[in-house]
């Protein structure tokens, strides 16, 4: 039984050598990975493909090339680079564990999953993954990829997510005494991403075929299997475009508590299940006594939790901007340095015609 478990392992570990796809963050071969970049690269992977995350990686690495560095970053300069990227409480958390590991471990991450668990922004998924590829640590990470491998291999044929138990223990089963526990989480991975797809596997490729128990039951397209999602609720919100006359527009911050916490904003309402009516909008304007005219055309933007209709009103102040409490005024040509989320800049977008 062990013997057949090692040789499954090496057999996908070869695979992996000969396999292993070049990654801005990966460890080439033969190499020790840096257990700063290995850290970047799995906050930033969170919620986001690979594809998505390649250029943010590189430009926070350019910016900040050692840990040191994002720690002594301002908190704006973070949500600036991370902007886009989404799920914005993950800037807020990388910026504080990088402030935790100079501070508190001297500039050296943890090396246990135990240790890694308690920095901010690091749960289960991504200690394992820390601890298995920057310190060789036995430890497991199952994500989107692996689970859809260890389903298929043991033709689970319970549902996504109360198969999840399950699925762990597997990958824990088929993970245990290997040699080199890095490299095999990452080859799980890999062969997830670029075999074991979600639409047409490539069985005939594939180093665990003969293992495969979804493949010998002609399984493999309809595994995992998952419980329908529940429908999301729908929110409405206006956003007030406010221009001066030499056409800076007016943008503020939002509160560090909360959704998009701290990132920059085209001034919005709040967000609510009903559309609100047009006194009550007006009343949330962040100048009230100007003219308000509808700017044709809406944003939708699907967040988690909840999917999001966004109304523009475009308002026109006179003279050069007055200041405004809260916020600030800046030329459509630099909204690429603010921390907009992916939702404001698709306003931005939307209003300045691709100009921004
Ligand atoms: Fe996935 Fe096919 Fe390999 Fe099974 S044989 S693990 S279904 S690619």
């Amino acid at each position: 039984m062990l013997k057949a478990l090692l040789s499954m392992q090496q057999t996908l570990l070869d695979w992996f050598d000969r396999h292993r796809r070049v990654m801005p963050w990966r460890a080439l071969k033969g190499q020790r990975p840096d257990p700063y970049h290995v850290w970047l690269s799995e906050v930033m992977l969170q919620q986001t493909t690979v594809v998505t995350v390649g250029p943010y990686f590189q430009k926070f690495i350019k910016k900040w090339p050692r840990l040191s560095d994002l720690a002594a970053a301002s908190l704006d300069d973070v949500l600036v680079a991370w902007a886009g990227l989404g799920y914005y409480a993950r800037a807020r958390n990388l910026h504080k564990c990088a402030k935790m590991v100079i501070e508190k471990h001297g500039g050296v991450f943890p090396d246990t999953e135990e240790g890694l668990q308690e920095l901010p922004g690091i749960g289960p998924y991504t200690a394992g993954a820390i601890a298995a590829i920057a310190f060789d640590r036995p430890a497991i990470a199952v994500d989107g990829n692996v689970e859809r491998v260890v389903s298929r291999l043991f033709k689970i044929e319970t549902p996504l997510p109360a198969s999840k138990t399950e699925i762990r223990a597997r990958t824990a089963d088929i993970s245990r005494d290997n040699p080199r526990p890095g490299d095999f989480v990452q080859a799980l991975m890999e062969l997830g991403s670029t075999v074991c797809t979600p639409a047409k596997p490539k069985c005939g490729v594939c180093p665990w075929q003969k293992e495969c128990r979804a493949f010998k039951a002609g399984m493999a397209e309809i595994l995992p299997r998952r419980s329908p999602k529940e429908a999301r609720p729908q929110r409405y919100g206006t956003v007030f475009w406010l221009e001066d006359a030499k056409g800076r527009v007016f943008l503020r911050k939002r509160p560090e508590k909360g959704l998009l916490g701290g990132m920059t904003e085209v001034p919005s309402t709040e967000w609510q299940e009903k559309q609100t009516k047009m006194p009550a909008i007006i009343r949330q304007a962040p100048v009230a006594k100007i003219q308000w005219q509808p700017f044709a055309g809406k944003v939708r933007h699907v967040f988690s939790h909840f999917s999001l209709e966004l109304t523009i009103l475009r308002g026109r102040q006179r003279g050069t901007g007055k200041p405004i409490q809260g916020g600030f005024w800046v030329q459509g040509k630099d909204m690429e340095e603010q921390a907009l989320p992916s939702v404001m800049r698709k306003v931005v977008r939307l209003v300045l015609g691709g100009r921004a």
